[in-house]
């Protein structure tokens, strides 16, 4: 794809565990509009908050073997090393002081997230950070919550990914990524009942769950 400048992306999540629903979209969606770099960014669940069954350093373990030897991907621990809450516009705030104003910097999130995104906060705003990118997730419609929601997505909506490097933030893109029926609720579920993970997440990343007993007691 020609492109004006490079798209670099910020995917967050809790990864616990990370899986193929999280990477291979994601691939898909970085051949698709020219990303030259997926930055992973593992979340600090908040004390308030259902805490993640893995600890912060073994989702962080889990999310380098996913990514081990892939150029696409890195890894950012910034939020991961805050102890406060850590709200997508100010992690997107602080790269934009590092990186420039020119750069044109994407967040990718999955459809499920697009649904519910006016409970961000200052979800409005963030299209002046960064463009935003709608990884499809089997399951879930197009049915935005609420009308307010509805009306700023087909307002920065753009069916082309030239203009996610023409400008560097303020676009939405809603990518046809393939479908993955894969999550991480259900990874823990099947390990809870002892049933096989193979396939839904790297083999590096199941043989570190088996060797450290993750997700074993419900
Ligand atoms: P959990 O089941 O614990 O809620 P999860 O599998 O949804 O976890 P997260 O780490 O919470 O994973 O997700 C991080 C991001 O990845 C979110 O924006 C989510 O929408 C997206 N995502 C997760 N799984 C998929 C999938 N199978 N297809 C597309 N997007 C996904």
């Amino acid at each position: 794809m020609s492109d004006n400048q490079e798209l670099h992306a910020l995917f967050g999540g809790t990864f616990d565990p990370i899986h193929f629903g999280h990477l291979k979209p994601v691939e898909a969606l970085a051949a698709m509009t020219g990303l030259s770099k997926i930055t992973l960014l593992p979340n600090n669940v908040p004390p308030h908050r259902p805490q993640p069954e893995a600890t912060p350093a073994q989702r962080v373990a889990m999310v380098r073997l996913a990514i081990a030897g892939n150029p696409l991907f890195d890894l950012d621990l910034r939020e991961m090393e805050r102890e406060t809450p850590s709200w997508t516009f100010e992690t997107l705030t602080a790269l934009r002081q590092t990186r420039g104003e020119k750069q044109p910097l994407a967040f990718i999130i999955g459809q499920d997230s697009l649904l519910s995104l006016h409970k961000w906060h200052r979800w409005q705003d963030l299209l002046s950070l960064t463009h935003l990118l709608v990884l499809k997730r089997p399951g879930y419609n197009n049915q935005l919550e609420t009308p307010e929601l509805q009306q700023w997505l087909s307002k920065h909506l753009t069916a082309d990914p030239r203009q996610l490097h023409a400008s560097p933030a303020g676009k939405i893109y809603l990518a046809s990524t393939p479908l993955l029926a894969i999550s991480a609720t259900e990874i823990r579920t099947r390990r809870h009942h002892n049933q096989p993970c193979d396939g839904l997440l790297p083999a590096a990343v199941l043989a570190f769950i088996n060797d450290a007993g993750l997700y074993r007691n419900p």
